[in-house]
This record gives C-alpha cells, sequence and structure tokens, in this order.
C-alpha cells in the first residue's frame, strides 16, 4: 500500500525525517500562544453514514507538527530549494502587503502551496482520508507537470472563524467501476480540497481523479468564490496586484467545503 507508512511518500527512500513542514520563518505568522486552532477533515461518502469527520483544537499545529513521512534528501533538497524559491513572494502575502505578482511568483507559491497540501495529508496518520495519488506525488518530486489540479489564493484577515487547515476528501468513482476500499471498507477518496490560513493568505487547493472533474468546477454555487478567488495554478493572469479584495469569514468558511458539499449533493 502506497501510503507513505514505510517510505518517503515523495520518492520511496528510506529512512524517513523529523520534517517540519512548517519553518520557523512560518510560524511567526501564526500565533501559537493564546489562539486555537480549528483543523478539520472530512471525507464525504454517497452514504451519509459512511461519512468520517474529524476536527481537533490544537494551538499552533500543525505549525510545530513532526510528520515524519519524508526522507532527508526530499527534505534538504528539492523540497528545501522550493521553499526558498517560494519564501520572498510569501512573506508579503502573510503579511497583507501591496505586491505585483508575476506568473513566476504565482507559480512558486502554487508549488509550495501544493507541496504543503501533500505533504500535510498525512498529518492525521489516517490512511483512509488520504486522497492524492502516489502517481501525483512521484510526478511532482519529478519535477513534471500535474494534471487535474488547481489553486487559487486570496487575502484574508480572520475576524471569528478560527479554521486553519481544512481537508476534505471524496471517492469519485463511474458508476460502472468497483472502487478501490479503505482498510475500513469504504471506497477510498481520489479527489480532494484543502484550505489552510497563514497570517493574511487564504490558500485553496483541490485535485482529483478526472480532468473535467477539476477543470469543469468552477466553483458552481459559489459565485462569490470566482470574483474573490484568484487561480495561481494552473496560472491564468499574467500578473495579479495584491492584497484583491479580502475575503469575510463567510466566505472562508463556504469556499473551504464548496466541492465537498457539491460533489455530495449529486447524490
Ligand atoms: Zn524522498
Amino acid at each position: 500500500m502506497a501510503t507513505g507508512q514505510h517510505g518517503c511518500i515523495f520518492c520511496g527512500n528510506k529512512p524517513l525525517t523529523k520534517e517540519h513542514i512548517w519553518c520557523q520563518w512560518i510560524t511567526e505568522y501564526v500565533s501559537r500562544t493564546t489562539n486555537k486552532y480549528a483543523f478539520g477533515h472530512v471525507v464525504a461518502h454517497k452514504k451519509p453514514e459512511d461519512n468520517i469527520e474529524r476536527s481537533s483544537l490544537r494551538a499552533g499545529d500543525p505549525i510545530g507538527a513532526n510528520v515524519r513521512v519524508v526522507c532527508g534528501p526530499c527534505n534538504n533538497e528539492w523540497m528545501s530549494q522550493l521553499q526558498e524559491k517560494a519564501k520572498p513572494h510569501l512573506i508579503p502575502l502573510f503579511k497583507g502587503e501591496t505586491v505585483w505578482l508575476k506568473k513566476s511568483a504565482q507559480a512558486a507559491i502554487a508549488d509550495w502551496i501544493i507541496m504543503a497540501t501533500m505533504t500535510a495529508e498525512y498529518i492525521q496518520r489516517d490512511p483512509s482520508m488520504i486522497a492524492i495519488s502516489q502517481t501525483d506525488r512521484n510526478k511532482f518530486f519529478e519535477r513534471k507537470p500535474l494534471a487535474n489540479w488547481k489553486v487559487w489564493i486570496a487575502p484574508f484577515q480572520r475576524k471569528h472563524w478560527i479554521g486553519q487547515w481544512v481537508h476534505t476528501s471524496v471517492p469519485i468513482y463511474p458508476s460502472e467501476d468497483v472502487p478501490p476500499l479503505t482498510s475500513d471498507g469504504r471506497p477510498r477518496p481520489n479527489a480532494q480540497n484543502t484550505t489552510f490560513v497563514i497570517g493574511q493568505l487564504y490558500a485553496h487547493a483541490m485535485n482529483g481523479p478526472y480532468p473535467n472533474i477539476v477543470h469543469d468546477w468552477e466553483w458552481r454555487g459559489t459565485e462569490r468564490a470566482r470574483h474573490l478567488l484568484r487561480q495561481v495554478f494552473p496560472t491564468v493572469y499574467r500578473d495579479i496586484a495584491w492584497p484583491t479584495s479580502y475575503l469575510t469569514d463567510a466566505d472562508a468558511i463556504t469556499f473551504a467545503t464548496a466541492f465537498n458539499d457539491y460533489v455530495s449533493g449529486l447524490g
């Protein structure tokens, strides 16, 4: 089972290192002292009784979480390089500063969001929550272009919403297919949406098994998302003048779960 329990989730090698998903330069944008942040994981199944929902409140985590899922060479080489490339573009977004994001900056930001999304799926240490395929992680590791992924960003200043990390996944299979099952007998999720907030940056990444699901997903029924979110992967804008319009708490919540709500509504 390619869940990364035994080898690096990207290259398959051992041994694994105690990788900090978030480095020190990020933790200063997330309060670790007084606030408790919510981490939610939802797997939506066609039979509502099969749904899995887990959420927890933790101070600062997964900012300080050690997730032992990648090897030293991955962590210290390409992942570190990718992070260094994104960092100068991310910091102004965390701070809500005025910046001009060219295509190259958008691509660096998107890469970092995808890397965080892939790694953080393992925070729950529950294989039944993992929706991103080994093929996609291998492609990302080999720096090959990912198909069926989209990433959006928006500026956000939280008021009451305490969501820090929301991961939703859903199994989507053609009705004639027999879906692979998880160890607890449920269809294995193969599409996911991840939302996370760092400082004033709201990041949202989705991927799914079929091109039409991802490419035709136009935030149906969530009209405000079309106006407020800026797609950075695949890049569509030549430049983005930041900050764009700020999300409200209601937007932040709605956008995080919109795709799963839409898919589960299809019955
Ligand atoms: Zn590795």
